[in-house]
């Protein structure tokens, strides 16, 4: 009985110190205007790096001919092919080819990085041309490129670090998309790099493709990262920016977000000293797939050394990273009587075998206050974008609307994390409510399927010349 307060008592802390009331969601919307704001006037001015993309208007639909797109950003890179047809019609065919990235070009020189790349896309493109007995003269291509970049242009920038394992000397002060044209060029290929972008700006586009409500994206994968559509005098730091729409998409690279506002526990403490990347990306070490399970995992590891109720637990649940985010959220989804999902896991996973029915609920309980969390926070954060923009119901109403009445908004959402956990996208909707009350009727996420790359040949189309 006493193992069993203990545990009780832990699982309550955790929930007390995970606490999302809506007071505190307005809190984070509040701080997350706050450092926008900050993060706008000036370079360095606040955790969101804020940083400008040239994209000054986004594809809508209209967009003809075939358009080509690389994707890069992770132990993968794709290679797109995208036919327009024009207003109305839609993306008509759509080819992608997916190839792994051999492990030593991570880590070699620009050259041969690219190089590598500029030989798959030609193959690509030599193989679609057969299939389509038919060449196009100048080929636009669109390039993601997921890593924080300072851009200078739509189509140029300098890479600002490397992550996910790559890390390629060279490149540092170089401009990508100099590299990659470079390579094309060495390879024969006559193919123009129209636009350089990340995977949330692709996201955005395709989002606005298709609805051009859309004013957002948001990506929550193995990282989390948003995009929104600024207007340029709100960009301080770039006085005199100019565009055509007075507009540009600003990359957050949100992952980064702090404020104290934020629900902090031990265990997030803990985890981020633990991280390669300390004191980095704090809001995505509570939100992103990467992480959910690791909370869950470290949870219950207190739980087990101090109240027993695991009985006696091996090595498995004391192993960083041993729980991932999409067995947690099979634990959560478990809808068995006798909870036999979170049983299997538990016992094949985590190597506990047989644990009764009153653990497995425990279990599932922490798994639904560590998912819970991080959606609401995430709903915060969309809000927070909202409000800049002044689409949350506080902003004056536009021309030829009757006073008061919010305008129809879409955000654009994409990830494994969303797009396979139901549960979370539940309790995103729910926090959204809360937060926004009536407003919360004219906001509407969609989820957005291979965005990234296909954005980028969206993007290409609307910022080349033949369009
Ligand atoms: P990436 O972000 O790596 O480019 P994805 O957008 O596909 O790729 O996201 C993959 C991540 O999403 C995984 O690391 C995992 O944490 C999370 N994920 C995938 N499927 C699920 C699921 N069914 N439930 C919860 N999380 C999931």
């Amino acid at each position: 009985h006493r193992r069993w307060q203990r545990a009780a008592e832990l699982v309550a802390e955790f929930e007390e110190g995970c606490g999302t009331p809506v007071g505190r969601l307005k809190q984070v919307v509040d701080a997350m205007v706050v450092e926008m704001h900050a993060g706008l006037a000036s370079d360095g001015g606040s955790k969101l790096k804020m940083l400008l993309t040239y994209v000054d208007s986004l594809p809508h639909g209209s967009e003809k001919g075939i358009y080509y797109a690389l994707d890069l950003g992770g132990t993968n890179f794709r290679v797109l092919q995208v036919q327009l047809g024009g207003k109305g019609s839609n993306i008509l065919k759509q080819k992608v080819e997916k190839q792994p990235i051999p492990q030593e070009l991570m880590t070699s020189t620009c050259e041969k990085m690219f190089g590598f790349i500029a030989s798959k896309l030609k193959q690509f493109v030599e193989e679609d041309e057969e299939s389509r007995e038919g060449t196009i003269e100048t080929r636009a291509l669109g390039f993601t490129f997921s890593f924080p970049v300072k851009q200078s242009s739509v189509s140029s920038g300098v890479l600002m670090k490397w992550t996910k394992g790559f890390s390629i000397e060279d490149a540092a002060d170089r401009d990508i998309v100099a590299c990659l044209q470079e390579a094309l060029t060495k390879e024969g290929l006559n193919m123009q790099v129209a636009v350089l972008v990340n995977d949330t700006v692709g996201t955005l586009a395709l989002g606005h493709y298709h609805d051009q409500d859309t004013v957002a994206a948001v990506i929550i994968g193995t990282g989390t990262n948003a995009c929104y559509v600024e207007r340029t005098d709100a960009i301080i730091k770039y006085q005199g920016l100019l565009t055509n729409s007075g507009s540009m998409v600003i990359n957050m690279e949100w992952g980064n977000f702090w404020t104290s506002h934020l629900p902090r526990t031990s265990y997030d403490v803990e985890l981020d000293e633990d991280s390669l990347n300390r004191t980095d990306q704090g809001f995505e070490k509570m939100i992103s797939g990467m992480y959910l399970g690791e909370i869950a995992r470290r949870v219950l590891f207190r739980i087990a050394v101090e109240s027993e109720v695991f009985g006696d637990v091996g090595s498995k649940l004391s192993q960083p990273f041993a729980l991932s985010t999409p067995l947690m959220a099979t634990m959560h989804e478990d809808e068995s009587a006798d909870l036999r999902e979170v049983k299997r896991i538990v016992e094949q996973t985590l190597q506990i075998p047989d644990i009764p029915l009153k653990t497995r609920r425990l279990v599932v309980k922490v798994c639904d206050i560590v998912s819970r969390r991080a959606a609401r926070l995430v709903a915060a954060g969309i809000v927070g974008i909202l409000k800049k923009i002044g689409r949350d119901g506080s902003g004056p109403s536009t021309s030829g609307r009757p006073k008061g009445q919010p305008m129809r908004t879409v955000v654009a959402v994409e990830g494994g994390l969303y797009e396979g956990y139901s549960m979370f996208r539940d309790y995103v909707d729910e926090a959204i409510v809360e937060i926004l009350g009536d407003v919360a009727q004219y906001i509407f996420l969609k989820t957005t399927v291979d965005g990234s790359g296909t954005g980028a040949a969206l993007l290409a189309a609307a910022h080349s010349s033949n369009r």
